[in-house]
């Protein structure tokens, strides 16, 4: 049974004249353990789509499943990483993280609570900073923050929104790094449902990358990325199967945004006649 399940899913805004379809009949089932990413051009569903799966938005049509159960909202089974960190700016580092451990764990007291805090900030290497409030941290640390906390919550899943896209590049190659080791050292692997339009990023973190069309948002194809673990980047990216599967990625992504601008243009054409 797939852990995630999306079912016949449609999702709409707006009444009559300005409604968008934002996804149309989306299916897909993520396995346990893996890895999956969602590349499509902005605006095609994605971070609605994570947004059902951690139960912020309902279906139009359709319904999503977590380990064979319709859900009905949020749960701390699912863990939410933004792109915009939502930490709380009145705690310092390490109360954000030592906050987030005593509402996620029943049975934890408050000691460990700290020094599990304490264990996860050293793991992103913010043990120095312990006591700064986010404001006061760069965007690279707050999100090394924000992803501490999301592996201290332990949630049986991840659902990442673009989490490095504020990012600098060797920023973002760090915290790719990071979140794979994090990952991988975790003997039962958690879920990750991940969006990014960096097609890059998606092969190197992926064990599945779902591409997805211009609004209306659905599923063009589900490629598997079958490199190793680990995977090292110098290695990975010059290695022609890397070569070949990036530029497959790459011309479904361009076949959908010229469909896009074609559309676009077509509608342009319209309103001016
Ligand atoms: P992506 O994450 O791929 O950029 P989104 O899921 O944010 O795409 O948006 C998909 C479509 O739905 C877009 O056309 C967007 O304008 C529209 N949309 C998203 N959220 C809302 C909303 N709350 N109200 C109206 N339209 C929305």
């Amino acid at each position: 049974m797939a852990r995630i399940g999306l079912k016949d899913i449609i999702v709409s805004y707006g009444k009559n004249g300005s409604r968008t379809v934002a996804l149309d009949n989306v299916n897909l089932d993520v396995s346990d353990g893996q890895f999956v990413s969602l590349i499509g051009p902005s605006g095609c569903g994605k971070s609605t789509l994570l947004d059902l799966v951690a139960g912020l938005r309902k279906p139009t049509n359709g319904y999503v499943e977590v380990d064979g159960f319709e859900i009905n909202g949020p749960g701390p089974d699912r863990g939410v990483v933004f792109q915009d960190y939502s930490l709380f700016p009145w705690m310092s580092a390490l109360e954000n993280l030592r906050f987030a451990i005593e509402h996620s764990q029943e049975k934890t007291t408050k000691e460990q609570c700290l020094a599990k805090a304490g264990r996860y900030l050293e793991l992103v290497g913010l043990s120095k900073f312990s006591d700064k409030y986010p404001g006061t941290l760069s965007g690279g640390m707050r999100q090394r923050l924000a992803i501490a906390r999301m592996f201290a919550m332990n949630p049986e899943m991840f659902l990442m929104d673009e989490p490095f896209g504020a990012l600098d590049s060797l920023n973002r190659a760090f915290m790719q790094d990071l979140l794979t080791h994090l990952w991988s050292r975790d003997k039962e692997r958690k879920t990750v449902l991940f969006v990014t339009h960096d097609v890059d990023e998606a092969i190197l973190l992926s064990d599945k990358v779902v591409v997805m069309t211009p609004t209306p948002g659905r599923i063009k194809e589900v490629v598997d990325v079958p490199f190793p673990r680990p995977r090292r980047r110098q290695n990975l990216f010059t290695s022609q199967d890397y070569i070949i599967l990036r530029s497959k990625l790459l011309s479904r992504f361009s076949e959908e945004m010229q469909e896009d601008l074609a559309k676009q243009e077509n509608e342009l054409i319209t309103w001016s006649i």
